[in-house]
């Protein structure tokens, strides 16, 4: 993963700022806008609103949904982060938002991102933290999705939603921990369309944050756009093409770390 300049920073917030005014101006049109991916730069999703931080400047989710709600007077900005590492700066930016909610799945690592950490003062109940244990894969993130992602954003009823969308989850990625197929990702990029579609007038975005090598990323990317597109998967191909080798999923682990959330979340 390479550094970016500042200037590089700044010019790839200003793309996603731009991204967002195109969005809402696309759903006054048509409710069935296409949803729109920012194909930036990765990792900005660890700079703190002070200092730079893994490699990021500055958190471009976290200031696209602050410029929807400033700029374009969208109250509720619901924030999914499926990449495999903890967001320090969008859980904390917004940890006593009520109006911002973050939703984060990660690698569960013990000292943050906890299913404790649930927002604060006004904001309490505005975040959610799942960590994941090592081995996550598509079964997984189907019941995340399914139990999880589907009724939080229906309770929180946003106006926009904004995702940071890491694919470092993949399997072939030595860092993530998770075992997450190209699959996978059709499936969360197909599920949060109809979300948006059906919740916040289609006004959505995605924003790509880290992945592996640029070969699994590029597919990763590509069932994201099959989905938002209407096409059919390939993902079958592709991990055939790869030899993708998939354990076993630690289901129990799994069950037990949803249960966890719903429980302190109430769903
Ligand atoms: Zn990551």
């Amino acid at each position: 993963m390479m550094m970016q300049s500042y200037e590089d920073s700044l010019a790839v917030a200003g793309a996603g700022i731009s991204l967002v005014d195109f969005m809402v101006a696309a759903s006054k049109i048509d409710e069935k806008s296409p949803v729109g991916f920012a194909l930036m730069p990765p990792a900005r999703h660890h700079a703190l609103l002070d200092e730079s931080k893994g490699w990021c400047y500055f958190e471009n989710a976290g200031i696209a949904a602050r410029y929807a709600q400033r700029v374009h007077g969208l109250k509720r900005v619901l924030i999914i982060d499926f990449d495999a590492h903890f967001m320090s700066y969008t859980n904390h930016a917004f940890y006593d938002d009520p109006d911002i909610f973050v939703l984060s799945t990660h690698k569960s690592v013990g000292y943050h991102g906890k299913f404790n950490e649930t927002g604060s003062g006004l904001g309490e109940g505005a975040t959610l933290n799942l960590p994941l244990p090592d081995g996550t894969g598509d079964i997984a993130m189907r019941n995340v999705f399914d139990e999880i992602i589907v009724p939080c954003v229906q309770r929180f009823k946003p106006d926009m939603i904004i995702v940071s969308a890491g694919y470092d989850g993949h399997a072939t990625d030595p860092t993530g921990g998770f075992q997450l197929t190209t699959g996978t990702y059709f499936t969360l990029a197909l599920g949060i369309k109809q979300l948006a579609k059906d919740l916040c007038g289609g006004r959505c975005v995605f924003f790509l944050e880290g992945g592996p090598s640029k070969g699994i990323v590029s597919f990763s990317v590509a069932e994201s756009f099959r989905a938002f597109l209407g096409e059919p998967s390939m993902a079958d191909e592709f991990e055939k093409k790869y030899a993708v080798f998939l354990h076993d999923e630690p289901i129990n682990k799994i069950k037990e770390a949803i249960q966890r959330t719903k429980s302190v979340h109430s769903i």
